[in-house]
């Protein structure tokens, strides 16, 4: 029994902060969501501002940032898979995720080679790599090289851009 009470306090704690996340907004209305169908999207600005929250269009279709220590997912640890919050393709898993201190969720690897494409980003006077999703082409962050082993990549993503889906949910 004493073994046992604090592992069940461990999943109730766990329980409650999950349900404490709130589910992605862009997942109602939106036609072009799916966490399975990897057919390549090409929707315009003016389609995805109609169906977007002005937060998440604006970081995923403006190339925003939203402010440090301000999303949901940079302090979480919680095992699961991150998707992409404009279309729902297959982005991170929780297993590649580390507590960089930055206040952006972070990764050391994507969770398929071809989850994210890549090009270089000259703005606000700096010299960085955007990171943007496969499938629909939206912003997610930037990639810098100061993570932590096997990679020493640290994907630097917005919590908007994001959509996480913990592994008991998921198991429907
Ligand atoms: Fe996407």
């Amino acid at each position: 029994m004493k073994a046992i009470l604090p592992l069940l306090l461990l999943v109730i704690t766990g329980a409650a902060f999950s349900q404490a996340l709130k589910p992605n907004p862009a997942r109602n209305n939106n036609p072009y969501y799916s966490n399975t169908d990897t057919t390549k999207l090409k929707v315009s600005n003016a389609v995805w501002k109609k169906i977007l929250p002005p937060d998440l269009y604006h970081v995923a279709r403006e190339q925003g940032t939203e402010r440090a220590f301000t999303g949901q997912y940079w302090n979480i640890d919680i095992r699961g898979t991150y998707f992409c919050a404009v279309c729902g393709n297959r982005l991170f898993r929780s297993d590649a995720k580390f507590a960089s201190n930055c206040g952006w969720p972070s990764f050391f690897e994507p969770a398929r080679k071809n989850s994210v494409w890549y090009r270089e980003d000259l703005s606000h006077g700096m010299q960085r790599v955007e990171v943007l999703c496969s499938r629909c082409d939206s912003h997610l962050g930037h990639v810098f090289n100061d993570g932590p082993a096997p990679t020493y990549k640290r994907y630097c993503m917005n919590s908007v851009s994001l959509d996480f889906v913990p592994d008991e949910l998921g198991k429907k």
